[in-house]
């Protein structure tokens, strides 16, 4: 049988009807760009998060790079980033000239907040935890470092759409909150976009700017800006994504749930999810010393699992001028070795489920 990673196009069936009116709706509108699609998007977005902002933009990158910029991030700053995250969240803090300095992960996959004072110098400006997989980080430890130290709090939400921590939604906890809604995100678009959201008026005003030019109105540039709209095909899509993503988590949570009670293999460790967390199961990682040939025994049986990811970012190319050596950051360097991602999306038939729960146990 063969498992695939994810398949888009059994979430896309799953509200086909529902996603082709919106995007026909747009298409015969006559207006394409930052429009009522969008601002209804943006709110939504906003209540559905718990914050009085949400601005549109055209990735989760830029979502990133617009958050550092806003908050005067430059060179000679320093921004605490885990060293295991996706490229594009130190990405966002190169791009401003500022330098990311990395910092270990729990056993969680997030930001391990017994080591994030030993990094902070008088330089520091922000943290970045990543709520990475779907979990959120410990952010009680966080806000309290980062109050501490007077430094932002930045979310990369990226992977957790509808995750919360303590009762209170991923991406309500820091000054500004990233999003990504890259087609395979718990909440997608169909095609590239992301969202800012913040509840400082001030600072949505300057992220409303930096995303079209740098202007309010018309012709008038305040600040060199850039063109990072959310455009409002997707916001209209995005709609669709967010009434379901709700019901995408819980049908991932359940599927996380039958690996969790069924997978009984030793040379196996599962992910655990801390105490207070909701974790919405964007990856599902476990580990193995073994790790390539678990993913070349799944291979041969037809299952996809992926590597999340296989080179921490203080190990790669991109960031070779920044000195860091193999060993600087054993535990990310170990998760980088050791973990793998097994199918887990939305419409993913019982069978698959099985196969993949057989096959794992079979591996010695
Ligand atoms: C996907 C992702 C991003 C970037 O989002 P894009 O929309 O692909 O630009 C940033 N951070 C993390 C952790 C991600 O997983």
């Amino acid at each position: 049988m063969n498992v695939e990673f994810t398949v888009l196009k059994r979430s896309f069936e799953a509200y086909q009807a529902e996603y082709e009116a919106a995007a026909l709706r747009v298409l015969r509108s006559g207006w394409y760009v930052l429009g009522n699609e969008l601002a209804e998007f943006e709110k939504h977005f906003a209540d559905f998060i718990g914050v009085a902002d949400c601005i549109g933009v055209g990735n989760g990158l830029d979502a990133l790079r617009l958050a550092v910029r806003a908050l005067d991030i430059g060179e000679g700053d320093e921004v605490i980033v885990p060293a295991n995250t996706f490229i594009a969240t130190a990405l966002a803090v190169t791009e401003s000239k500022a330098t990311p300095v990395f910092v270990e992960p729990d056993a969680y996959f997030g930001l391990d907040t017994d080591k994030i004072e030993a990094a902070i110098t008088p330089r520091t400006k922000a943290i970045i935890p990543v709520h990475l997989y779907g979990q959120p980080c410990d952010m009680t430890s966080i806000k309290r470092i980062a109050n501490a130290h007077k430094l932002y709090i930045i979310e990369d939400c990226a992977q957790c759409h509808g995750a919360a921590y303590n009762g209170k939604m991923a991406g309500s906890f820091g000054d500004i909150a990233c999003f990504s809604f890259y087609p395979t995100k718990p909440m997608g678009a169909l095609g590239d976009a992301g969202a800012i959201v913040t509840g400082d008026k001030a600072l949505a005003e300057k992220l409303r700017m930096l995303r079209n030019y740098g202007s309010r109105i018309k012709y008038q540039h305040e600040v060199t800006g850039v063109n990072s709209r959310l455009d409002e095909l997707q916001a209209a899509l995005l709609k669709v994504s967010m009434a379901h993503c709700e019901a995408g988590n819980v049908e991932r949570q359940s599927i996380a749930q039958r690996y969790i009670n069924e997978i009984n293999n030793p040379s196996i460790r599962l992910p655990q999810t801390r105490i207070g967390a909701t974790h919405v199961y964007h990856i599902f990682p476990v580990l193995c010393s073994r790790r390539d040939e678990l993913q070349a025994h799944l291979q041969r049986q037809g299952i996809n699992a992926q590597i999340h990811y296989p080179i921490p970012c203080h190990l790669a190319k991109c960031y070779a001028s920044l000195g860091y050596r193999e060993g600087a950051f054993p535990i990310a360097e170990s998760f980088a070795k050791e973990e793998l991602s097994l199918p887990i999306y939305v419409g993913m038939p019982d069978a698959e489920i099985n196969w993949v729960i057989a096959c794992i146990n079979r591996f010695e």
